[in-house]
């Protein structure tokens, strides 16, 4: 570590504890999620030389522009569709995501929601809370039995999925534009493809604009009557407008979803749909799972300014040696 601990910058605010590892670190700025950026160039901002990012804060070219001696961006979350990384790759600087350390948690999350959508679980509880089990049993509902599930994104978290659904009995297949050569999952060139073949589309591809829409009308309507879609990834992979005009015209099922286009707003009418399940995007909202995640973006900071590199960069600013 240099003499002086470096200045670090910090947008939204993060978990307290990752706050209390950087501050016994470096020297941690809180600007508050949009800041002045003449304001910022003209004072804090030559001295910044890395930033902590919250889960989804935009970090774009101005911005970077404004601290001449960024490093590096250490973000919380394995999702960085927020950050511009070819841009920091332009300029030199390293960012860093939390991969792994959540895979499994929110996998775990998929595998409820789309138990939750297919089984009806939040509709049937509010039954029973309503007191009307004693006036009739809760309908019948769809079943999980014969289904066969596709996979966007079959990646860290889509292969997370796909290992806990081989232990439901379902059919698997996935679409990525490169085929994965160690699975045995039927492989669909193309989301439409996929969507013909399925009637349940899971979808944990990355957001940002190579994907945005492209779970659109057409792919819901080649899910089906039955088709059923559940989201963990990013609201922006849906055309959301799309997908509740499916949903009221019973082009597909059931939706279940984690993330929005405009969080944290959900449309009105997303909202009073029946067969919807809705989640605040907890998909790795656990304690246990933040807090591993926290203390990767503190790592990576610690790591870099250690000289020893950064643990986790993304793809776009791979690591290629000594500082
Ligand atoms: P990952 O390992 O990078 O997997 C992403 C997969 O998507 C890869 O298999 C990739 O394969 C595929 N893909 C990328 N672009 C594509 C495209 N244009 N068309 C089709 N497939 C494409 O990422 P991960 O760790 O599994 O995370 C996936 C996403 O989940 C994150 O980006 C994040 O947005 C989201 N997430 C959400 C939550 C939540 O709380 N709900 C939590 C964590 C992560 P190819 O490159 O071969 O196409």
């Amino acid at each position: 570590m240099s003499r002086d601990p470096a200045d670090i910058l910090m947008l939204k605010p993060m978990p307290p504890a990752v706050m209390d590892a950087l501050g016994a670190q470096f020297t941690l700025h809180q600007v508050g999620s949009a800041p002045d950026l003449a304001t910022l160039q003209a004072g804090l901002g030559p001295r910044i030389r890395g930033i902590a990012a919250a889960a989804q804060s935009p970090i774009d070219g101005p911005l970077m522009d404004a601290l001449p001696k960024l490093e590096i961006v250490a973000s919380l979350g394995v999702g960085y569709d927020t950050i511009d990384a070819q841009g920091a790759r332009a300029r030199g600087i390293v960012v860093t995501h939390t991969p792994d350390v959540l895979t499994d948690e929110v996998a775990d999350i998929a595998l409820g929601l789309l138990l939750a959508t297919v089984r009806d679980l939040p509709a049937a509880e509010r039954h029973l809370r309503a007191g009307l089990w004693p006036k009739g049993s809760y309908p019948l509902t769809a079943t999980l039995r014969g289904r066969t599930i596709g996979i966007l994104g079959l990646g860290r978290i889509g292969r997370a999925i796909a290992r806990r659904l081989e232990g439901f009995g379902v059919g698997i297949a996935y679409h990525n534009r490169t085929r994965v050569p160690d699975v045995a999952y039927a492989y669909h060139p193309s989301l439409i493809e996929l969507a013909r073949a399925v009637d349940t589309l899971m979808i944990a591809a990355p957001g940002g604009p190579g994907t945005a829409g492209i779970v659109d009308a057409a792919v819901l309507a080649a899910l089906g009557p039955e088709g059923i879609l559940v989201n963990i990834a990013r609201g922006s992979l849906i055309d959301e407008p799309a997908l509740i005009a499916a949903l009221r015209n019973r082009t597909i099922l059931g939706a279940g979803l984690d993330v929005f286009a405009n969080e944290p707003h959900v449309p009105e009418a997303l909202l009073a749909l029946d067969r919807v399940v809705l989640l605040p995007h907890v998909g790795s909202a656990s304690v246990h799972t933040r807090a591993a995640m926290g203390g990767l973006v503190v790592d990576n900071l610690i790591s870099w300014f250690a000289g020893k590199g950064p643990l986790t960069p993304v793809p776009e600013t791979p690591w290629s040696g000594g500082p």
